[in-house]
């Protein structure tokens, strides 16, 4: 494959994350002359396997490919001949505030309301009034509803829109939230870790970490990018930022970006989803579920937990905290966090359980090169303003980024997607002058 338009265009692709990897990959084999500018001394972004534990890699961003069926992350993972793991929701216990595992009855009201909570929702849509979610199913959780049955629906809000969209029951758009499109078939997660896919792109890429950018020039032909260690110049600029940075304003535009930009920017939604990895010398908890669920006092705490011991033969549980809870515990300390996780697991378990013999903690919206996890329409915030967001300036400005995926924004595929998508703008495009 050769460069398109002619001639070889010197390109500067601002993150080393998965998009930005996909589109500089791309572009480096049709023949341009390609560099990455990573803020972090190591590629992947919200990508990152840690090898903290020498014999067991986790994951402290993205875990799963969702969806097998069609995703193309599957061709990379086949290409790198990657072992995958296999987890099921179908695998799962769950268990009362008390601790008491649900009775077959409990289960059935369970399912019964999670099955109301989304025609109520699907209702909403159709009438075309856009609200947050909780004021859409405020009936369930509002002062007039059972207290077993609002314990029940914010526990389903959480671990079944919270946590997948990481976005808060007060900010997610009813209408808009679930405008994504997903793959077919089950979730799988790479044996040694997301991060093995972020080094196979890299491999051959002039790739410069540790150069945060700070302003970028695109008022003439020839763009000026400042990193606080050094100037950089090119024909083209592949903006991959994350949304939580452009929010914050950390990197400069000049000139400024058009107000289309700044209001996409404003008002879609960045989100939280953190992790809290346990280590434990055995298992206490059933060897045959993948996802342990619990119906917390506090909306959305350590509702949600995945076990290592079916997939991967290991006594380590994954604890989860997403939205306004996620924020929250970021402020505690790693003690404090794993006393919390523990209160609950001592609640389901009993008092006798071992202690951790590590744990590991994601601070994801504390991140300066992320300010949190991945994006998600908020009240106010439209589809069209990803597309918006997505749009190349004058035919020298690009950008990607999963927050500029319309269909897969919030995920490993999104993001990759969209760097394929800007890559092809990039080498199809003449310069507007
Ligand atoms: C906890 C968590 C769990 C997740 N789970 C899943 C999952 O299971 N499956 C799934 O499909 N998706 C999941 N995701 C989402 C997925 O990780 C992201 O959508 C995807 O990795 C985003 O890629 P990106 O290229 O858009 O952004 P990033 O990976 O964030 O890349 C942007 C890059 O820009 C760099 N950068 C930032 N500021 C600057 C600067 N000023 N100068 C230079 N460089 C800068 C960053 O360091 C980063 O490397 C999860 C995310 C998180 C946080």
């Amino acid at each position: 494959m050769r460069a398109a338009a002619g001639r070889k265009k010197r390109i500067l692709i601002i993150g080393a994350g998965f998009s930005g990897l996909a589109a500089a990959r791309q572009l480096h084999g049709l023949g341009h002359e390609v560099q990455v500018l990573e803020g972090r001394q190591r590629s992947g972004g919200r990508i990152h396997t840690s090898r903290e534990w020498a014999d067991l890699p986790l994951d402290h961003g993205a875990t799963w490919i969702h969806g097998v069926r069609g995703n193309p992350i599957m061709r990379e993972a086949a290409a790198l001949k990657a072992r995958l793991l296999e987890t099921r929701y179908e695998d799962y216990v769950a268990y009362q505030t008390s601790g008491r595992r649900f009775t077959l009855a409990e289960e059935q009201a369970r399912e019964s309301l999670g099955d109301q909570i989304a025609k109520k929702i699907r209702k909403e849509q159709s009438a075309g009034r856009d609200v947050a979610l909780r004021d859409a199913v405020e009936e369930w959780i509002g002062p007039g509803a059972p207290a077993d049955t609002a314990g029940l629906a914010r526990f389903i809000l959480s671990s079944d829109y919270e946590q997948e969209y990481a976005g808060s029951i007060n900010e997610l758009s009813t209408y808009w939230f679930d405008s994504d499109k997903s793959f077919g078939g089950g979730d799988k997660l790479f044996a040694e870790g997301y991060q093995v896919v972020i080094d196979y792109l890299a491999q051959g890429l002039d790739l410069k970490t540790g150069h945060t950018v700070r302003a970028i020039d695109w008022s003439g032909p020839v763009l000026r990018v400042t990193t606080d260690a050094a100037e950089f110049t090119a024909d083209q600029v592949l903006v991959t930022l994350p949304l939580g940075v452009l929010k914050a304003g950390d990197v400069a535009f000049h000139p400024a970006l058009p107000d289309g930009k700044k209001q996409a920017i404003e008002r879609l939604g960045m989100g939280v989803l953190n992790k809290c990895y346990l280590r434990f010398p055995r298992a206490f908890w059933p060897e045959d579920v993948d996802w342990i669920e619990f119906v917390p006092e506090v909306h959305g705490k350590w509702s949600q937990w995945v076990s290592f011991m079916k997939a991967a033969r290991q006594p380590v549980l994954l604890g989860f905290n997403a939205a306004d809870e996620g924020r929250a515990m970021e402020l505690l300390t790693d003690g404090q966090i794993v006393a919390s996780a523990m209160e609950t697991l001592r609640t389901i378990y009993g008092s006798k359980i071992p202690e951790p013999t590590g744990h590991q903690i994601t601070r994801w919206a504390n991140d300066p090169f992320a300010r949190g996890s991945y994006s998600f329409n908020a009240l106010g915030s439209t589809p069209a303003m990803r597309k918006v967001l997505a749009k190349p300036l004058q035919n020298r400005l690009f950008f990607a980024g999963e927050a500029t995926s319309t269909a897969h924004f919030g995920t490993t595929h999104g993001a990759y997607l969209s760097g394929i998508r800007a890559a092809r703008e990039m080498d199809s495009a003449r310069s507007t002058g």
